[in-house]
């Protein structure tokens, strides 16, 4: 029991800081700003408190939906009416955080952006202990038709638990069938996506975040040198190639390097997701615990 109450505090702590972190972020995209300065003010946020990152700020812009995050010495800016994603999260002793927020910098998407906001409040009111995740689908589902928009159907929710950011269990974004229970005492983030597109993600060519996998030949010593400081410094949560400037000489050597130990095996790819139909999307996530007629927000 103390242990319990130990692990809450910690949890409370990490989602207190993943939030600040995120309305950083938020109030550092504006037309015109670099992506990677917002990426490296709010990881830096984390880091000057004393947290890791659970994974590298995302920064997924209009069609995107989710797993951009600047290349190493990315250039781009953001546009006058880019709809912005901002996804990020602390990490303390392998407690995660995990919450979301759009900006839609031309306040031209803002029914879109409250669909996604909508459906999460309506899903968070329907959280209680033993509630089967088809039934918040079908709330967030719901939602988002109401105003005119589809849900996307393959993102969604998770359980979170230590060191494992995609738990288990899959909280969809509309009805699918599945009597799953959460229970009471578990970590959930849930995390509505809407879009006028098709309602459906397919991975791009683009990857910016890897996770460590498993050990792996390689041939190039380049790659030996970057799967010795991965295993090192982030064995256990996803990074970004920009995070492993420091270890080989060029640009090119380091995303010569990483291909490779994908290539091998070594390394989980987390490619940029896309709006299948290129619709506009928003999402909104938080991370809550389940109780027993409720629940309660950890990133806020
Ligand atoms: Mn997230
Ligand atoms: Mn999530």
């Amino acid at each position: 029991m103390e242990d319990e109450k130990q692990d809450m505090k910690i949890a409370e702590e990490v989602g207190a800081v993943s939030y600040k972190a995120l309305l950083m972020a938020r109030d550092l995209v504006k037309p015109g700003a670099k992506l990677i300065d917002v990426a490296r003010k709010a990881e830096g946020f984390l880091k000057e408190n004393g947290f890791g990152a659970a994974f590298p700020l995302n920064l997924s812009v209009n069609a995107q939906a989710a797993h951009y995050t600047p290349a190493l010495d990315d250039e781009s800016i953001f546009g006058d009416a880019d709809v912005v994603k901002v996804d990020f999260g602390a990490e303390k002793n392998g407690t995660l955080g995990d919450c979301a927020l759009t900006v839609d910098l031309s306040q031209n998407n803002q029914k879109l952006v409250e669909a996604s906001m909508e459906a999460l409040q309506n899903a968070i009111s329907v959280v209680r202990g033993g509630v089967e995740v088809r039934k918040i689908g079908a709330e967030i589902e719901r939602s988002i038709l109401a105003k005119g928009f589809l849900p996307i159907k393959n993102l969604g929710g998770h359980t979170v638990k230590t060191h494992d950011l995609h738990s288990d269990i899959f909280v969809p974004n509309y009805d699918n069938g599945d009597d799953t229970k959460l229970e009471e005492g578990m970590v959930v983030a849930i995390e509505p996506f809407a879009t006028n597109g098709r309602g459906m993600v397919s991975e791009s060519d683009i990857c910016e975040i890897y996770g460590f996998e498993s050990d792996a030949q390689v041939r190039m010593k380049e790659s030996r040198s970057l799967q010795e400081e991965i295993k090192k410094r982030y064995s256990h949560e996803p990074f970004a190639v920009r995070w492993l400037s420091n270890v080989v000489p060029s640009r090119f050597a380091l995303y010569a390097g990483v291909a490779e130990l994908a290539r091998q095996g070594a390394l989980t790819m987390y490619p940029t997701l896309v709006e299948v139909g290129k619709g506009m999307v928003a999402q909104s996530e938080l991370e809550i615990v389940v109780e027993k007629d409720g629940c309660r927000i950890l990133t806020k």
